[in-house]
């Protein structure tokens, strides 16, 4: 039995049902009203109509609307900020988009335990703005920061700019509530920092897109906020040189906060939407954005003098230091935007490239896509989390391809340097997911014997297979 064929279809009585548990105000089904929910960032061409949204409140809705979809077989697709590049929150079979949007309290910050208790829709950005007034800091900083929710970071486990600090979402979360397909409530973990207590589900969930149960709150650690921090600007002449520079810096012992790259194009077309330039940018064929932080001055000033010296013994053609908090969030507005400025260029572009190698293999697997550029002969942006090996490859759409065919030519592309990433020792998604873009792939290059694994926990949390379906290996 194909998948829509083993779900029904939503009949009047149960939008009635539905209605009589969110409210009449949190439900919709005229086409205006729900198309902004039918695609995520992967792009308008992946769009699929739900056939109902609706809004819950609080946990009890969400429990009342999955027992309902569970009980029914009704698809149920959960939805954040939409800011995802997988399709993770495409409703692709239909059913019930279940939007996060008004759970957005933050319920309590805890200084004593030093954790923040929030619903799943709190943008993250406000989270850390909220934290930072209190002396902490929320160490998520996905580069969505201003308009993904937490509910989502925590679903796609989320990274970043301060992964090589921090650790991604997975680290910063202690504890959630989350219901699952049944209409069931589980609290996993809770205001602790360690457990040796089963097995543990908390990590399970995290990371699994919205396939095994709804996040409906989270307990999250929070960080003292950081001492001062020095933000350089270091042009490169090659990538690889860019790459030696990092590695050496590591190697010199500098606790970097954050440390990212852009190559050339990616540089323009960011700068050029913010209406600025970076020095050298004609001729400088990548950039690093590096960030430390010193607990001391004197650290501090150790950190400036290494970043420096480091950068210009690898081949940097100079080092910029911002000389303010403003100079400084100029050039990080450069990056986190530097996707949507690719979009500003082509709306068409896609965006999937999301590969993970080891720190030695970066330069291998950049050259891999330099040949694909020409082997296919299109355009590619490039940039990334470098410390952590992580590149995001943006693939202009080249006139002569039509729309319609777009998404196979440039999901095939994307597959091979995959394929590429897995032969280096890494993997083909470091932050965004599966999705359903990746799908094909992950099972392709996945061993049989854990995707079994993966679909007995499936089933275990999702017996009917009910939520999110069409997502991962289903
Ligand atoms: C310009 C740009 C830059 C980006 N930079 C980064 C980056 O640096 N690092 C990074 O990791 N990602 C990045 N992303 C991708 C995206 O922002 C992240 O994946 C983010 O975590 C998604 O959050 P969201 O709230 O938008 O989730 P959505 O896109 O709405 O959903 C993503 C997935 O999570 C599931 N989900 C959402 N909420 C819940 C919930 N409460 N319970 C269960 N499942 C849920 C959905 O079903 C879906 O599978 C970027 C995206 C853009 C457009």
């Amino acid at each position: 039995m194909s998948l829509s064929e083993k779900y029904n279809k939503i009949t009047p009585e149960i939008l009635e049902e539905l209605k009589s548990i969110v409210g009449p105000d949190n439900m919709a089904t005229d086409e205006s009203a729900i198309e902004a929910y039918s695609c995520d960032e992967s792009g308008k061409v992946y769009a699929r109509m739900p056939d109902v949204v609706v809004k819950p409140e609080n946990t009890q809705q969400v429990s009342n609307v999955m027992r309902l979809a569970n009980r029914e077989m009704i698809p149920v697709t959960a939805r954040g900020a939409g800011s995802g590049i997988a399709g993770g929150a495409i409703p692709i079979k239909g059913g019930i988009l279940l939007s996060l949007e008004r759970m957005n309290r933050v319920l309590e910050i805890d200084r004593i335990n030093r954790v923040a208790v929030v619903e799943p829709g709190v943008v993250t950005n406000d989270l850390c703005q909220m934290v930072l007034k209190e002396g902490l800091m929320y160490a998520g900083y996905p580069m969505s920061t201003e308009t993904s929710f937490i509910g989502g970071n925590i679903a796609t486990n989320a990274g970043g700019a301060k992964v090589i600090r921090y650790g991604s979402t997975r680290r910063h979360v202690l504890g959630i509530e989350v219901v699952l397909p049944t209409g069931d409530v589980l609290e996993l973990g809770g205001r602790i920092r360690k457990q040796t207590w089963g097995y543990d589900l908390l990590q399970i969930i995290i990371g699994s897109e919205g396939t095994l149960g709804v996040v409906t709150k989270a307990i999250l650690n929070l960080e003292p906020a950081p001492g001062d921090t020095v933000t350089f600007l270091a042009p490169f002449p090659s990538i690889e040189e860019a790459v030696e520079a990092v590695a050496a810096i590591l190697r010199a012992g500098v606790v970097l906060m954050a440390c990212e790259f852009m190559d050339q194009l990616s540089t323009k077309c960011a700068t050029q939407y913010h209406n600025t330039t970076f020095p050298m940018q004609d001729e400088a064929k990548a950039f690093l954005i590096i960030q430390v932080e010193g607990q001391t001055p004197e650290q501090l000033d150790m950190y400036i003098e290494k970043v420096g010296e480091t950068c210009l013994e690898h081949g940097a053609m100079e080092v910029f230091t911002a000389e303010s908090s403003t100079e400084s969030r100029n050039i990080w507005k450069v990056r986190e935007s530097f996707a949507e400025a690719v979009r500003a260029v082509d709306p068409n572009a896609s965006l999937s490239g999301d590969m993970v190698v080891p720190m030695p293999k970066i330069s291998e697997m950049v050259k891999a896509v330099g040949e694909t550029a020409r082997k296919y002969d299109i355009t590619i942006a490039l940039g990334g989390h470098i410390a952590d090996g992580n590149i995001h490859p943006l693939f202009f759409k080249p006139d002569r391809i039509p729309l319609e065919e777009w998404p196979d030519f440039v999901e095939n592309i994307v597959d091979e340097l995959i394929g590429v990433a897995i032969s280096l020792g890494g993997v083909g998604s470091g932050e965004h997911g599966v999705g359903f873009l990746k799908k094909h792939t992950f099972m392709k290059y996945e061993a049989k014997s854990k995707l079994e694994v993966m679909r007995g926990i499936k089933r275990a949390f999702d017996p009917n297979g009910i939520l999110n379906p069409g997502k991962l290996f289903d």
